[in-house]
């Protein structure tokens, strides 16, 4: 059978001594530095120029950078770390051309803080060892697997210590099989499925959110620069931190299991950002985490034989008829279930929506494997477009037909 080599990244927590934290800071500000200068000086340079700064340019003006008596300290850290943090900014221009990512911004020196070990690192036991540092204490609770390539040092905004280890796994290519469903991101419930299946929200934000501000209360009330609100500061972040902590838990159960009963899922491709700027829906689709689901769906459906197809998201799904086409002129958010005006179908909103996207991602699939046969593709996207009809009296009296079965179906 063939074989495939994917990354895996496995996250240990670490408890490094005072003076290994102190190390550790050292190595968070070295390589926020270089990543900060740099980026400064590939913008000067685009901006005088027209030309851009490649990685192996950056790299040589770091070994000056270093021998200049105003940033010689640099030389104390480790210098691959350095280096990593320069291809990480050369990765972050790349996706950045590529249209997969917004310019790369300045990193900050409060929050998250991370350097990189791309080499000489071992993991024994309860010890992990990196260059220039005597052995850290880790905590391993599940096995590596594979052969380890890099490691991540992290600080969260809790002062919690991290080491993630990014491991070459080489594994058999997955069989595909199982079911080919639509799912449909929701509101009301985190998502639905074409089989008709609602999996609750897991929006753990909302129920501790009332803690969340008697917390933030708290804080505001505590006199600047004081001990006590350093305090209360902590104890925000550690909050912040447990329910992050839930929702990337229910999302990985979640996303597993659906990759492992399915060997098809359509989704729809969600401009999540551009729905954040809509007030109204902002709290719960930030919340959901709808963007990192999706991605988590699609690295794991690499692995375990699962092909995720984002459908157009364009397209009528919560107003058309999954059963027979018919397009509703008017569904408010509201209206959990409605009966079909052509075919007396009775559906569910969002099940509706679930079918809807399979077949649209069917559809979609179908096309795209023809047009590629052909050599021709189809540029108006085969009607997936709703249509914006002007508003006409015949429509506005349709919608109040529409209105008066809905009601009814509720
Ligand atoms: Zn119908």
């Amino acid at each position: 059978m063939a074989i495939q080599t994917i990354h895996k990244a496995f996250k240990f927590r670490i408890y490094p001594n005072g003076k290994q934290r102190e190390l550790f800071s050292m190595g968070f500000g070295c390589s926020r530095f270089v990543f900060n200068h740099f980026l400064r000086r590939r913008i000067d340079q685009y901006a005088t120029t027209g030309k851009c700064l490649t990685y192996h340019d950056t790299a040589a003006e770091l070994v000056t950078l270093k021998k200049n008596p105003a940033t010689e300290w640099l030389k104390e850290v480790n210098s691959q770390s350095l280096q990593q943090s320069l291809r990480n900014l050369d990765t972050a221009y790349n996706n950045f051309f590529n249209k997969r990512a917004e310019f790369p911004s300045f990193k900050k020196k409060q929050g998250h803080q991370s350097f990189q070990v791309p080499q000489h690192f071992s993991l024994e036991g309860t010890k992990l060892t990196i260059p220039k540092m005597a052995p850290i204490r880790i905590m391993v609770h599940r096995p590596l697997e594979g052969k380890p390539k890099q490691v991540t040092i992290s600080k969260n905004a809790a002062g919690e210590y991290y080491a993630s280890i990014l491991c070459d796994v080489v594994k058999q290519k997955p069989e595909y099989k199982g079911a080919e469903i639509g799912i449909d991101l929701g509101l009301s419930s985190f998502l639905i499925t074409s089989s008709g299946e609602k999996v609750d929200p897991g929006n753990h934000y909302r129920a501790a959110e009332k803690k969340l501000a008697k917390l933030q209360r708290r804080l505001s009330k505590k006199k600047k620069g004081s001990k006590n609100r350093i305090k209360a500061k902590s104890v925000v972040a550690k909050h912040h931190l447990k329910i992050s902590n839930q929702r990337t838990d229910f999302q990985n159960r979640l996303s597993l299991r659906l990759v492992h009963e399915n060997q098809v899922i359509h989704t729809e491709d969600l401009a999540v950002k551009n729905m954040v700027k809509n007030h109204n829906l902002a709290k719960s689709i930030s919340d959901a985490g709808w963007s990192e689901f999706l991605c988590q769906l699609e690295y794991k459906g690499s692995w375990y034989g699962c092909h995720i197809n984002k459908v157009d998201r364009f397209f009528p799904s919560s107003k058309r008829c999954s059963y027979c086409g018919y397009v509703m002129a008017k569904l408010p958010l509201h209206i959990r279930s409605w009966i079909c005006l052509e075919c007396n179908t009775r559906h569910d909103r969002d099940i509706n929506a679930a079918n809807n996207i399979l077949i649209f991602g069917r559809a979609g699939a179908a096309r795209s494997s023809a047009s590629a046969q052909k050599a021709c593709g189809d540029a108006s996207g085969g009607g997936t477009k709703p249509s914006r009809k002007t508003k006409s009296r015949s429509t506005s009296q349709a919608s109040m037909k529409q209105e008066a079965r809905l009601l009814a179906a509720e």
